[in-house]
């Protein structure tokens, strides 16, 4: 098994790495099903990454169809200590223009057909999510971020709709009201997810469109997401080169690495086996058996 310390997700049009060396696959099973696509993983500016395509190469699986628990559980069994997911999203603020990108710092989610706990099957668990993202994670991209010159927007709230379809006027209107910053389809789920894991876990979101409020700009189309994710590829890539560059071993600025505990609410001696055995990269470290 391979040792990582950053895993990488990548979102619709960014379906690989740039500049890793000694790239290799890796081909995993989880106990929750297999993830989106093979994992390519190697070094890049001294640290090990794996890198996962969310919707598969070639962007076979939708937003509901996405086994979120398999990626993120073999992000875990590749001992990965922390994530940063890539993701295209529309915009629900004029201020926040396509092309720009934004650090959420809070989610809000609205989806309804995903798994989006591992704990299930006798064992029950109530992290906390009143912070989703890793502080550090989150003030080292924007530094980064505005190093690079990008158009950044430090924090605000994603809004992670079902989809595959975009919304319709009323919803994106309603969401606008509500006072949310962002909508996409993939986030939220992945924040809970990591959180479960202790994974400190950061949101690149990469603006491609105003979805379809704004009246002066043409509603969104896949072709305007394919334009836009294009010109921001190459400015993800250099991005994700200078976060990992410079990212801490050490994770004792955050407390993401013990977000498990005091969760785990089920009385250890009633676990079945099996669940204990499916969950044990989880537990182990609260509860021995
Ligand atoms: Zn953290």
């Amino acid at each position: 098994m391979e040792n990582v310390e950053i895993g990488i997700i990548g979102g619709s049009g960014f379906y690989k790495m740039m500049n890793l060396k000694d790239p290799a696959y890796i081909e995993l099973d989880t106990p929750f099903g297999k993830p989106s696509e093979k994992i390519l993983y190697g070094s890049l500016k001294g640290h090990s990454i794996a890198f996962l395509s969310r919707h598969g190469i070639g962007h076979r699986l939708n937003p509901s169809q996405v086994n979120y628990r398999a990626n993120l559980f073999a992000m875990k069994m590749l001992n990965a200590q922390r994530i940063i997911s890539i993701t295209a999203v529309g915009s629900l603020k004029e201020e926040i223009e396509p092309c720009d990108l934004v650090i959420p710092d809070q989610f809000f989610d609205n989806t309804f057909k995903r798994e989006k706990s591992f704990f299930e099957h006798g064992v029950v668990a109530h992290v906390s999510m009143a912070e989703p993202i890793c502080p550090y994670m989150a003030d080292l991209a924007f530094e980064k971020a505005k190093e690079m010159g990008l158009n950044v927007h430090k924090g605000g709230t994603y809004f992670n709709m079902e989809g595959p379809q975009f919304s319709s006027m009323a919803e994106s209107n309603t969401y606008r009201k509500l006072g949310f910053d962002l909508i996409g389809m993939t986030q939220a789920v992945e924040a809970k997810l990591a959180k479960e894991l202790e994974i400190c876990f950061l949101s690149l979101a990469f603006v491609t469109d105003y979805d379809c409020w704004h009246q002066e700009v043409e509603s969104v189309t896949v072709e305007m997401v394919i334009s836009n994710l294009n010109k921001n590829i190459k400015n993800a890539n250099r991005l994700i080169e200078h976060i990992v560059e410079a990212i801490d071993k050490d994770r004792s600025s955050c407390k993401c690495e013990s977000s498990l505990e005091n969760s785990i609410i089920s009385d250890p001696e009633l676990i079945p086996p099996e669940t204990y055995k499916k969950l044990k990269p989880i537990i182990k470290k609260y509860i021995k058996k």
